[in-house]
């Protein structure tokens, strides 16, 4: 199989399980247990996390500094800022071209009676600022309470990455909160926590060679969270729940692996994805890449193959050995229409036909090449065969 669904999740690094095997070789480890077997393991968790501090540029160990909350994930990290900063009352602005975890939450906020606006995007696939600004001012005028603001770094779909400063400094003038949702960033471009000038940033380890079910919350000097769950000290109440020491440890690897690597990796992929682009369009000139005129993350193409089925291709494409995906990774089991694609008002037949390839710092150009021969046949026959008009 040439896995080109990395968006979705990646492989985990062989150090990574390594490292993670190593622990959980060690026996029970729950770091609020006060023997010396819950101390160890506490001791080995705080090590972790002070390693991620390292990988990120900031020492959690000092008090008024940044914190880091420990989640499953990112779609946890998402609703926890969504939930956690602001009050219930705060208005929430999120762009339309938002993760499922970001846009589900605000819908629900909408119908339990919080105002909630949704920043359009250019048809490149960049949240419109000027729009996001208006919008902003009016949520501020709305209540007494000031917004929050959740817009990712980069989209999952497309891999167009969003103007995070800009907004940043809207919201600064503004007073709202800040939440980025980074979870397709680390490691595929350079990403600075502290320069972003946010309140709150999502990360999660499946995406950068690291285990799933493990992610965090970055919070700012400062940044209070209103915990959503109860029921235990750890991470001083704001997120109770035994920690999974080894799945942490594992995270604090991958990341570290992820931006030691960063430079050479986007290179890598980089060339991997324009290869694949090239090739694509020099044997289909009719295909259309979503987002090629922005800036976009090296690892990702979204590409809209003219007169076929996205889910008759994607089908055609996992018999032939390639894995990819149709939209994100949560939506593909029943593949609604991308409400990304929607959002850059991308025409009906390409949001038909829009096929996501996502590369990581694994793949090799031996995989690249072979699926481009894949596809290209794959397409062929069944355009051919389509019943799909354009
Ligand atoms: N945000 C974005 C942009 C994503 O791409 C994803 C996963 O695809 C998530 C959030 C959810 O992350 P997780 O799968 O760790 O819950």
């Amino acid at each position: 199989m040439i896995y080109l669904d990395n968006n979705a999740t990646t492989a985990i690094d062989p150090a990574v399980a390594a490292a993670m095997a190593e622990e959980y070789s060690l026996g029970p480890a729950n770091a609020s247990s006060q023997h010396a077997v819950g101390r160890a393991a506490a001791q080995r968790m705080d090590d972790a996390v002070q390693r991620i501090g390292v990988s990120l540029g900031c020492d959690f160990s000092l008090p008024g500094g940044p914190r880091l909350i420990l989640t499953s994930g990112g779609t946890e990290s998402n609703n926890l800022a969504l939930a956690g900063l602001g009050g219930p009352h705060s208005p929430l602005l999120v762009s339309s071209l938002e993760h499922a975890s970001v846009l589900a939450f605000a819908q629900r906020s909408e119908k339990n009676g919080r105002r909630v606006f949704y920043a359009p995007a250019t048809c490149d696939g960049v949240v419109d600022v000027d729009a996001f600004t208006d919008q902003l001012h009016q949520a501020s005028r709305l209540a007494d309470v000031l917004p929050v603001v959740s817009i990712m770094s980069a989209n999952n779909e497309t891999g167009v990455i969003q103007p995070i400063e800009s907004i940043s400094s809207v919201c600064r003038a503004a007073g709202a909160s800040l939440h980025v949702d980074a979870t397709q960033s680390f490691g595929k471009v350079p990403f600075d926590v502290k320069s972003i000038d946010a309140d709150a940033i999502t990360v999660t380890s499946h995406k950068f060679h690291g285990p799933a079910g493990v992610g965090a919350l970055w919070l700012a000097p400062g940044v209070s969270l209103e915990p959503q769950f109860f029921g235990g000290e750890q991470q001083l109440t704001t997120r109770p729940g035994t920690e999974p020491v080894a799945l942490v440890i594992g995270m604090a690897i991958a990341l570290q692996l992820a931006v030691d690597n960063q430079s050479v990796a986007c290179q890598r992929m980089s060339q991997l994805r324009d290869h694949l682009e090239a090739q694509l369009f020099d044997a289909i000139p009719d295909l259309l890449i979503h987002g090629s005129s922005a800036t976009r993350l090296p690892s990702t193409t979204c590409v809209s193959f003219p007169g076929v089925d996205r889910q008759n291709m994607l089908m055609a494409l996992d018999l032939a050995g390639i894995a990819c995906s149709s939209g994100s990774a949560c939506s593909s089991g029943s593949s609604p229409p991308s409400h990304v694609l929607q959002a850059m008002r991308a025409e009906d037949w390409a949001i038909r036909s829009a096929i996501r390839f996502s590369v990581s710092r694994l793949s090799t150009m031996q995989e690249v090449t072979q699926a481009i021969e894949l596809i290209c046949r794959v397409y062929n026959r069944l355009r051919s065969g389509s019943i799909v008009e354009n």
